[in-house]
């Protein structure tokens, strides 16, 4: 089921109910996207109707955000759990390992993809991963020939936001992966690169704030929480 946050379909399940459906592409060879949603990609998509449609017509819009947990609550919805990108990417994984299913990783600053790939490997053991390319290659006939030569059935895109989802929907019927989601910075919070809050601050709803602390400009992004929730709580 879906929910309406500003003008933006939100999917209400949790990570349990999604999974089964997303692998459910595969088997019926049919391609899906998933984007994930935070407050600040709404707040875009309020000023930018390409962007607002593209979010829209993906098949999966996960509840990335306690922002989108306040809004829903606020609207009297349905959206309880927090469905964050790298979580569902990793829950994603366990159950590709788990039924054979191959993934691909592309994006990120070159030789991160690969040690995003010793890593999932190191966590599930059964994984299979049949390919890698960095997300500053620039001509387009080797990325679409690197990625479906070695034939996956997930692709992971991580160039952030809205980029990577542009990126997608433009290539996707050209591609062999059934499913795809844009994954930002997952690469290299995997990689070790970018830490990820502890869990005591993801618990509370406060990653966004272990972020700002660690990154002051993101200030800047993060000025987008309070105008979102005005906006919901004047609708
Ligand atoms: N990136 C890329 N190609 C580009 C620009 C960016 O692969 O042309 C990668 C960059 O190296 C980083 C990710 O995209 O790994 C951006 O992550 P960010 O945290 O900005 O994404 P967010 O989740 O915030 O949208």
């Amino acid at each position: 089921m879906k929910e309406n946050i500003l003008g933006i379909q939100v999917n209400t399940e949790g990570y349990a109910e999604l999974l089964p459906r997303i692998f459910s592409y595969i088997e019926q060879k049919e391609k899906a996207m998933i984007v994930a949603i935070n407050p600040e990609k709404v707040m875009k998509a309020s000023k930018d109707q390409s962007l607002h449609d593209l979010l829209n017509r993906a098949e999966f819009q996960i509840p990335d955000g306690v922002g989108i947990i306040i809004a829903s609550k606020l609207q009297k919805g349905k959206i309880r759990e927090r469905v964050t990108g790298i979580d569902l990417m990793l829950r994603i994984c366990e159950e590709a390992a788990n039924q054979q299913k191959s993934i691909f990783l592309y994006g990120a600053k070159p030789g991160v993809a690969d040690e995003a790939k010793s890593e999932l490997e190191k966590r599930y053991p059964d994984i299979n991963i049949s390919g890698t390319l960095d997300g500053y290659e620039k001509d387009e006939q080797i990325i679409k020939q690197t990625i479906n030569d070695a034939k996956p059935d997930i692709l992971f895109v991580a160039m952030g936001s809205p980029r990577q989802e542009l990126w997608i929907e433009e290539n996707r019927d050209n591609l062999h992966p059934f499913v795809y989601q844009g994954v930002g910075g997952s690469f290299d919070v995997l990689a070790g690169n970018i830490e990820r809050a502890p869990e005591s601050f993801q618990k509370a709803g406060l990653e966004w704030l272990y972020r700002l602390l660690k990154e002051p400009s993101r200030i800047k992004r993060q000025m987008e929480l309070p105008k979102f929730l005005v906006k919901i709580i004047k609708k």
